[in-house]
């Protein structure tokens, strides 16, 4: 317990997030003039977009990858409010301004968004992660026209040392066509002539699930699929998600709800379909 509760903040209509409804907090403003939360961008932007995968990626060294590294800045999206394509910029200066008008909705903001990035463990022991999902794609000249795709699939995330394996559905025309990959990097290397759409699961080891829906689920992996992408270097797609340790309780202690634990807002686990 802090010393006393800070008095109630009323924040101003105009310092409202469109997307969260809550104060706006680290905000970017869009080319079409829109002003949001970063995270919210970004997370519209995952849900809306894959990137492709090239030099500069940040996102391409897989061992140096940054669980706060955040990707909205690179990131073109439809804005959420106009619908236009768009990219967004922090703006600093407003960015400023609320945090002194507010400084206490400010700071548990950031607490709030350190959760949601991983950087620390919120209430009832919710964390961050952030997974990439994709494939990296090399085309293979062959005789006449059998050009064939030398394609890596692969699913890395922000905590990688808490995935107990990756399960991964490939076309049935594939020997073998399950696999389970059990040490990171969770990769898979195949040369094939066509794409299709792979799909995979993550499973947690104990004492960790994943929050769906306000509660975890133990045992249940989090499924996502992800369509092979063949144009240039590839392509990948990214998915925030929740996870909790589950404290070990008496009794049977198995996929039990923990009530008044549930955040805010349930994840999205947007199927990461190739925009067409
Ligand atoms: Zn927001
Ligand atoms: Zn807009």
């Amino acid at each position: 317990m802090a010393e006393g509760t800070p008095p109630p903040e009323t924040i101003a209509h105009d310092d409202l997030c469109p997307v969260c409804h809550l104060l706006l907090f680290a905000p970017v403003k869009t080319t079409c003039a829109h002003i949001l939360c970063g995270s919210c961008m970004a997370q519209w932007a995952d849900a809306s977009s894959t990137s492709n995968i090239s030099h500069s990626s940040l996102d391409l060294d897989l061992s140096h990858f940054d669980p706060s590294y955040d990707p909205t800045y690179d990131l073109e999206a439809n804005c959420p409010m106009c619908r236009t394509r768009t990219t967004a910029s922090p703006d600093n200066a407003l960015a400023r301004q609320l945090e002194q008008q507010y400084p206490n909705t400010y700071e548990e903001r950031r607490k709030e968004e350190e959760v949601e990035r991983g950087q620390r463990v919120g209430e009832g022991g919710v964390e961050g992660v952030m997974i990439l999902i994709g494939n990296r794609h090399r085309l293979v000249r062959g005789e006449e026209t059998a050009n064939k795709h030398d394609w890596t699939f692969f699913v890395r995330t922000s905590r990688p040392d808490i995935v107990e394996e990756v399960r991964v559905n490939l076309h049935p025309t594939f020997r073998p066509p399950r696999l389970v990959l059990r040490q990171p990097p969770f990769e898979v290397r195949r040369l094939g002539w066509g794409y299709f759409t792979i799909e995979a699961q993550i499973v947690l080891k104990e004492p960790y699930g994943w929050v769906k829906d306000g509660g975890e689920r133990r045992h249940e992996g989090l499924e996502l699929t992800w369509t092979l992408d063949f144009e240039g270097r590839g392509r990948q797609g990214r998915v925030r998600a929740k996870v909790r340790k589950v404290e070990e309780t008496a009794g049977e202690g198995e996929g039990e709800l923990d009530e008044g634990q549930d955040r805010r807002s349930p994840v999205n686990w947007p199927h990461l379909d190739r925009d067409e």
